[in-house]
């Protein structure tokens, strides 16, 4: 199947699992996720309709940014304070904050350039040594800070990253906890309505996560193929 096939393919269960749930599926923004891909599978993807690109890395967004057709890039790798400079006037959204020192960071500099960036909190659903986040606990007061320290960025809602697990029901527990702690920082914030994007559901989840409420899924292998990291 070709990328292009793949991204419709992709689009079309995103609908038909947002219709089983009851929601719209405008609601929600397929991230097509290019790590390791180059600027020609992802222009193939954006010809066919992918608005929004997802990439892990740094280096990779600077890589390739010059050769992609104009389109929404997303962070949604773990970001080095040092690197923020960087991808600040690249990215439309960070998923990836899990700290108050790195939003602090995206929020200094986006003051000197008089902006402000859409972040995104982030949880390690399950606390895996090997992912990047913070436990759902720690979310309200990350949230509460950075709403006080950082006025250069504005808190969009949460992300989500789960442990792979072969069956996709085995980490719908993961998913409707994070949908819990969105609600209720939901609750508290000044601006209930700009509080509204849950980043949640890869390759072989998205469905569960639709289900469970996705507002962002991040599609990487169903579109582009399994990647590989030998080259
Ligand atoms: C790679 C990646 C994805 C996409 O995963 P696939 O299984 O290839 O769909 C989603 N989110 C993050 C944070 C990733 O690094």
């Amino acid at each position: 199947m070709s990328i292009s096939n793949n991204l419709k393919h992709i689009q079309e269960e995103i609908r038909i699992a947002a219709c089983q749930a009851g929601r719209d599926p405008s609601e929600i923004t397929l991230v097509a996720v290019s790590k390791t891909y180059g600027p020609e599978a992802i222009n193939e993807a954006i010809s066919a309709g992918a608005m929004d690109i997802g990439e892990n890395k740094v280096q990779e967004i600077l890589d390739k940014y010059e050769k992609v057709l104009p389109v929404r890039w997303h962070m949604i790798g773990h970001l080095q304070t040092n690197k923020v400079k960087y991808i600040l006037d690249k990215v439309s959204m960070v998923h990836s904050v899990d700290s108050l020192k790195l939003a602090k960071e995206i929020s200094r500099r986006c003051l000197a350039a008089e902006k402000r960036m859409d972040i995104l909190i982030q949880i390690n659903g399950g606390m895996e040594n090997n992912k990047y986040g913070i436990s759902s606990e720690e979310v309200p007061e990350l949230a509460k800070k950075i709403r006080e320290e950082c006025p250069g960025v504005r808190i969009r809602g949460l992300m989500c990253v789960v442990p792979y697990l072969e069956d996709p029901e085995e980490v719908r527990p993961f998913f409707r906890q994070a949908k819990e702690v969105f609600d209720r920082c939901r609750e508290v914030m000044e601006d209930k309505e700009g509080f509204d994007c849950l980043s949640m559901g890869m390759s072989h989840d998205f469905h569960v996560a639709i289900q469970e409420g996705a507002t962002h899924v991040r599609v990487g292998t169903s579109i582009f193929g399994a990647r590989d990291y030998s080259i």
